[in-house]
């Protein structure tokens, strides 16, 4: 981290490309419970880097979650590992704040000099010694698309198809309104770099495990609507991920089935963790309703339209705080 007495600095696309091109050992880190978008944006630069000659270790709190395990070069994701490594430089991908890295991946790093971080949460409060944060961008594997483009990097096929999978994991197939022309020509540009999209699209949207749908029908079974309509939420008990054997990666997407309700405004998924925290996943469809906001009030964050929080339970306590918070948003917004 930069001494308290410095300020963070914003960096420019040509501030990290000296960085990459004066140091050649790196250590690329992302959030807890990876999604698409955090995986993909670690192989999208990793390989990048790999390519360029550097050294790089690639490391996750929570390792590969097994529905990312088709991807090109992922077997280069490991857990951290038990002592720090010999890094000069880590860089944080797709992570809002520096505990969301996980501890032994924060210890894992530690002995980096220089912390960059690469991000597109508006939350985000620039922990990194150099810092590109582009909150109109749709998914860091977007953003990182535009440096290895500017640094002119090469860019293999492992970085072609996770950038692909980060983009299009994190807008929803580029359907979500972050979603832009330059998402567009980015995914032009990478079919015609090589990439197979109906193959990745099928091993990303085609291919779940059937626990998911059974746990699918569970959730189903939990679903509650405010009487306005606003409001869908749904809660998975600890004991469904014991009896259905899940895998944190099972529930990932499952939220957009109650935010697609016609009239809902804001979707949220409550889910008891197996350290008893809670984990809570909202969405919403109207600025109006942000829900970053109201996950920052419980020590969240994430972007207007999608935000999340680990707050401590149990869940009889947590839902009701929660609830109550977006119904006062919703109240207010329509004052
Ligand atoms: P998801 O609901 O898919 O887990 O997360 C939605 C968004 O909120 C993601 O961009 C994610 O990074 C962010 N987010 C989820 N959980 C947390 C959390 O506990 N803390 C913070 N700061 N952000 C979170
Ligand atoms: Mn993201």
């Amino acid at each position: 981290m930069s001494p308290s007495t410095q300020t963070p600095r914003d960096a420019s696309f040509q501030n990290l490309g000296e960085i990459f091109q004066h140091h050649q050992s790196f250590v690329l880190l992302s959030h807890v419970r990876p999604d698409g978008d955090a995986i993909g944006s670690q192989l999208a630069l990793g390989y990048a880097l790999i390519a360029a000659g550097k050294s790089v270790r690639m490391i996750n709190e929570d390792g590969l979650p097994e529905n990312l395990t088709f991807m090109a070069g992922s077997e280069k994701i490991e857990t951290p590992p038990a002592a720090p490594l010999d890094v000069q430089v880590a860089i944080a991908l797709d992570t809002a704040t520096k505990p969301r890295l996980g501890e032994n991946a924060l210890k894992a790093a530690s002995n980096a000099k220089i912390w960059i971080n690469i991000d597109h949460h508006i939350s985000n409060p620039k922990y990194g010694d150099f810092n590109l944060i582009d909150a109109t961008s749709p998914a860091t594997g977007q953003i990182l698309y535009q440096l290895i483009i500017a640094l002119g990097l090469p860019m293999p096929a492992e970085s072609r198809d996770a950038i692909y999978v980060a983009v299009s994991t994190d807008t929803g197939s580029l359907q979500y309104p972050s979603t832009t022309a330059i998402t567009y020509d980015l995914a032009a540009d990478l079919i015609r770099r090589g990439l197979d999209v109906g193959s990745i699209n099928s091993n990303i949207y085609d291919n779940h495990p059937y626990r998911r749908v059974e746990l699918m029908r569970a959730l189903l079974n939990t679903l509650e609507r405010t009487p306005d309509g606003l409001l869908a939420h749904w809660e998975m008990r600890d004991q469904t991920r014991i009896d259905l054997a899940l895998t944190p990666d099972d529930s990932e997407g499952l939220i957009d089935i109650i935010r697609a309700i016609r009239g809902v405004q804001v979707a949220v998924f409550f889910e008891e963790l197996p350290d008893g925290k809670i984990r809570v996943s909202m969405r919403s469809k109207d600025r109006r309703y942000n829900v970053c906001e109201i996950a920052m009030e419980f020590g969240g964050g994430g972007h207007a339209l999608a935000a999340g929080i680990r707050m401590t339970g149990p869940l009889k306590n947590a839902k009701p705080l929660v609830l109550e918070a977006i119904q006062r948003r919703i109240t207010a917004a329509h004052a």
